[in-house]
Formats: structure tokens, C-alpha cells, sequence
């Protein structure tokens, strides 16, 4: 049954397979041109099953079919990604804190662009503190987006329990620090809302992030993330381990938008000098290792 259940399938499903074994006939740079976030969409939906009244077939030969499918597209897809280019975003939040300034001279030394979700509070705790936000606006390779004047005050489930006043302590944080991008990350929350995508982790948080997005902002969450005890410097995962997971995202094509993956870390994770050798290690680690380009989130994501 199972073979004659995929020849019965009707010819709109051919025309599918048919269009994606002449993909590697194609030039690269034409597929890219001619249909940028192409192979993204295969990879997200690597078939459609028509249904056919005509000819039906056991539910469980199609699952069989649609199964090999799957996994004979993605495949496909997965050599076309591979030979494309690889963006990585380290974003680092809840600065400006102790560490901050490091990991801003980081970034100089390693000439790489990075990420920083601010918190609009600790900018006004210290001179030291605005001092090393002021850093992060001055450094071109940094750029500075929206992580809440408060940080929820760390009661997440609370601060999102009134959506109004959780809108408004962003937008307090975005003309505080006088902020160009409408770019949001929630605290506490792994939340996407933006293009095509809305991904949820929690529901206390969507009704906040529904009322940024429709007010214009993007929300981004993480595919991975590096702890380090900020006052050792001990990682809790050592440098390979975090290096390995990347990698694995970017291979298994398992990130949120395959071909990117971006990473958390938070500012007070480098505060000591291990910490800093760490993340310096980690940033030598891609350089010498993968040809992974460091990216912006404003440009996010980079589709195929
Ligand atoms: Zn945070």
C-alpha cells in the first residue's frame, strides 16, 4: 500500500517534489535572487499534502509518505543552507552593569558587532554606570535596544499581569535612553514577535509583546544561552560546550530562522577577568573555527 499511496497522490504534489530536486540544478546566486527566504519556507513547510477525495488513502501511508517527504526536502535543504552564509548575534542584557565597560573594549579588540538590551534603570544608579552606557552608544560596533526601565522589577508574572503599565515602562525606557530602534527584548520572557513569527513561552507576557508589536516594535527572544557567575567567573557551561551548541544550531538548522542563532549572555556575567577571557575565547573560538559573520538583530533574520 505504502508505494501505490505515493504514486496515487495527484500531480500538484509532484510538481512539488518535482520543483525542489531541480533546485540544485539551479545557480546558487539565481535562487537567492530570485526567491530570497525560498529556501527558509521549504525548510519551515518542506511539503503539502493534498488531500484527494478521489483516491484516499490510509492515514497511515500518507503520514509514512508525508514523514520521507519531510525528511528527503530538508535534507536537501539543510546542503543548499549549508553553503550559504552563517550569522550569529551575541546579544548581552540587562546593562548597563559591572562588566558592561569589558565586554565594550571586547568588542573593539575582537572588531565585532554585538548586541545590548539596556535597562534604563541602571543607567541612573551610578556615574560609573552612565559613564559605560554612554560607552556602549559611542561604540559603533554596539548597538542599543529595549529591555525595560525596570526589569519588571524581577516580578515577571506581576509586571505582566497589567500590559498598559508594562507597555509604558519600555516606551519610559526607550526616551530615557533615548533609544533609535524599536527593538524589544522581554525580561524573563523568550518571546518573538516579528514578520511572519509569533512565538510564545509563557502566556503572561504575550498580551505586552501583542501591544509592542502592534505599536511598531519588534520583540526578540534567543536560541541559546551562556551562564558564567558573574563574581567568579565560573562558567556553567565551559566555553566548548557553549561553542559546540552554537555550531549545532547553525548544522542542525534548529535555530529560530536557520542560518542565525543568536545568543544570550548578560552584562554582570563579566565582571572578573575570567569571565572576559572566557567570552574572548569563545569570540576567538568562531573566528578561527567557522566562517559565522557577527551580526546586528536590526538586521535579523538573514533568509535564503
Ligand atoms: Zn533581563
Amino acid at each position: 500500500m505504502s508505494i501505490s499511496a505515493a504514486s496515487s497522490l495527484p500531480d500538484t504534489d509532484t510538481l512539488e517534489v518535482d520543483s525542489i530536486v531541480g533546485l540544485s540544478d539551479l545557480k546558487l546566486e539565481d535562487t537567492v535572487k530570485n526567491q530570497k527566504g525560498y529556501l527558509t519556507e521549504r525548510w519551515r513547510n518542506p511539503i503539502q499534502v493534498p488531500v484527494d477525495t478521489l483516491n484516499p488513502i490510509s492515514k497511515d501511508s500518507l503520514d509514512r509518505f508525508v514523514r520521507m517527504e519531510r525528511r528527503r526536502v530538508r535534507d536537501s535543504v539543510r546542503q543548499e543552507l549549508n553553503k550559504l552564509p552563517k550569522h550569529v548575534y551575541f546579544t548581552f542584557d540587562d546593562g548597563p552593569l559591572i562588566g558592561s565597560s569589558a565586554i565594550d573594549s571586547i568588542a573593539k579588540a575582537k572588531n565585532i558587532k554585538i548586541n545590548v538590551f539596556l535597562v534604563g534603570r541602571h543607567a541612573n544608579i551610578s556615574k560609573r554606570l552612565k559613564r559605560d552606557f554612554q560607552r556602549y552608544k559611542d561604540n559603533a560596533l554596539v548597538e542599543c535596544y529595549n529591555h525595560s526601565y525596570t526589569h519588571a522589577g524581577n516580578r515577571f508574572t506581576t509586571f505582566y499581569s497589567n500590559p498598559v503599565s508594562a507597555y509604558e515602562d519600555f516606551e519610559k525606557n526607550e526616551l530615557d535612553l533615548e533609544l533609535t530602534h524599536k527593538i524589544v527584548r522581554l525580561p524573563g520572557r523568550n518571546i518573538w514577535i516579528y514578520d511572519d513569527v509569533r512565538r510564545i513561552d509563557l502566556k503572561s507576557g504575550a498580551s505586552t509583546a501583542d501591544m509592542l508589536y502592534t505599536n511598531g516594535y519588534k520583540i526578540y527572544g534567543w536560541d541559546v544561552e551562556w551562564r558564567i557567575h558573574g563574581a567568579s567567573g565560573i562558567p556553567v557551561q565551559p566555553v566548548n560546550e557553549i561553542y559546540t551548541r552554537i555550531r549545532n544550531y547553525m548544522d542542525n538548522k534548529s535555530s529560530m530562522e536557520p542560518n542565525n542563532v543568536v545568543l544570550l549572555m548578560h552584562d554582570d556575567m563579566f565582571q572578573s577577568k575570567k569571565g572576559q577571557q572566557l567570552l574572548s575565547s569563545l569570540i576567538d573560538t568562531i573566528q578561527t573555527t567557522t566562517d559565522y559573520k557577527f551580526e546586528f538583530i536590526r538586521d535579523y533574520p538573514f533568509r535564503y
